[in-house]
């Protein structure tokens, strides 16, 4: 399998060439030169295999330039009952009549982007250890990314994390999720400013190409290439645990930010996994719904960017979105550097009156946002009626996967956090706290480890070459 830029100007990749990169040379985005399919008769052999083995199966087509017994290794190594607390690893679970859950937050932080991250992290120290490498991987977070990204890479040897959030401003628990870490290879640094400050900063030391080069600064962001591969294990594990037979179409319905995670739904349908619907749903920062509906992407200044009860899903632009937009224009370089030339320029670009739009109209996306009270009046009828607590994001996805289901159409809403994740928001819901998983009730008690930093791109120089692996 070899990796192509959506922008046209990489020349043809190995798996390992692009794990470790962020964007591509020319500022694309890696995919593979052609999507691998499965037929109804190897879909139909996988109905017994266990996560891992299915995960195998799935990855093997992307990733065929590691050893198919090394491979199986780090798979096997990653998707287990003690790190997932389950053993079908993304559990589906019947919700109302027609309606599925599928469980993608039993990881370490309680979100799903655990399930691409704990891969990539045993995927980089595999990759590193094989060519005697170093990374120092450099992130801001507000909360959800940066403790996925340290959870991953905890231990891992070659690897130090440089996390820099708001100091005094996340929430408790994620505080304590990230700063009870005692791993020496992690590095909390609570900047006095807020999460804008963290961002540019982190730019600043990576615009700095000397110093980014000197100590091998990497990033774990959500167009890693890797993380989408491993995303699409679970549509086919949701598919073959709803299905009945062999052929019948099922509805996803997915939360969306970066459009990471549905991104990797649509490459599973384009391998043939009978999808029917990619149901999409934003919040009140419906770029992408704006999109399906208009054919106009049209990104938002950051202050434009609203502060909602679903926070992992305010965007200003939808980072993965690229590589749709590749596929959709024909898979033609030159109309993408075009687009987002436009979007450089002009802050949009708008394909409604191109032949391109039939074709984003022809691949199977239906979308829809939630407000803020449609997502507690969610989460008060999800739990009215089955008893279960869904978080702000899961919620969003049922809402609109409820909009938008069909007669006869199983449809498997994604729930990408657990609900303790965002407390205050269940509390204002149903007046109660969710219940925390065992292992979880008292992080906040637990010793913190962290460094308080000024807003200074100087002193983070400074602390990073004094640690750095
Ligand atoms: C990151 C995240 C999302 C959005 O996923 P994308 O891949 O950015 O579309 C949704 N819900 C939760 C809880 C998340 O952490």
């Amino acid at each position: 399998m070899r990796y192509i830029s959506t922008r046209g100007g990489m020349a043809p990749a190995t798996f390992s060439d692009i794990l470790l990169g962020g964007l591509a040379p020319d500022g694309g985005l890696a995919l593979p030169e052609t999507y691998p399919t499965v037929t109804p008769a190897e879909l139909a052999g996988w109905r017994g295999l266990s996560y891992p083995e299915l995960a195998f199966a799935v990855l093997r087509p992307f990733i065929d330039d590691i050893p198919a017994d090394d491979l199986r290794t780090l798979i096997h190594k990653t998707y287990t009952v003690a790190a997932f607390r389950t053993e079908a690893i993304t559990p589906a679970t019947p919700l109302i009549e027609g309606v599925w859950l599928l469980g993608l937050s039993n990881g370490p932080t309680l979100a799903f982007k655990d399930i691409a991250l704990q891969l990539l992290g045993n995927l980089f120290e595999y990759a590193l250890l094989k060519n005697s490498g170093q990374l120092n991987i450099l992130g801001a977070t507000s909360g959800d990314t940066g403790s996925s990204a340290e959870y991953a890479m905890r231990g891992k040897r070659g690897i130090r994390v440089f996390m820099l959030s708001p100091h005094q401003k996340m929430s408790r628990f994620q505080t304590a999720q990230m700063f009870s870490l005692q791993d020496p290879n992690i590095f909390n640094i609570a900047v006095r400013g807020v999460f804008d400050d963290c961002q540019d900063m982190v730019k600043a030391v990576s615009n700095d190409a000397e110093f980014k080069a000197r100590y091998a600064i990497g990033t774990v962001n959500s167009i890693n290439w890797a993380r989408v591969a491993a995303q699409i294990v679970y549509y086919f594990k949701g598919w073959l645990a709803v299905s009945t037979h062999d052929d019948q179409e099922i509805s996803f319905a997915v939360p969306s930010g970066n459009f990471g995670n549905i991104c990797a739904g649509y490459i599973a349908k384009r391998m043939g996994l009978p999808i029917r619907r990619l149901i999409l749903a934003t919040n009140e920062n419906n770029v992408l719904d704006e999109f399906f509906r208009t054919g106009i992407y049209r990104v938002r200044a950051t202050d434009q960017v609203a502060q909602t009860s679903s926070p992992s899903m305010d965007i200003s632009k939808a980072s993965n979105f690229e590589r749709f937009i590749f596929d959709a224009v024909g898979r033609d370089p030159a109309v993408v550097r075009e687009l987002w030339r436009q979007v450089d320029t002009q802050g949009y670009f708008d394909l409604s009156d191109t032949p391109y739009f039939q074709t984003v109209r022809e691949s199977g996306f239906i979308t829809g946002s939630s407000t803020h009270q449609n997502r507690m009046a969610t989460i008060r009828q999800i739990h009215a009626e089955t008893g279960m607590i869904i978080d702000t994001h899961t919620a969003d996805g049922v809402k609109v996967g409820l909009d938008y289901r069909e007669q006869g159409v199983p449809l498997i809403c994604l729930e990408t956090a657990l609900p303790v994740k965002f407390e205050d928001s269940i509390i204002e819901a149903l007046g109660r706290s969710p219940e925390r998983p065992a292992g979880y009730e008292n992080i906040e008690d637990l010793p913190q480890r962290f460094e308080v930093m000024d807003v200074d791109v100087a002193a983070i120089k400074q602390y990073i070459a004094t640690h750095a692996a």
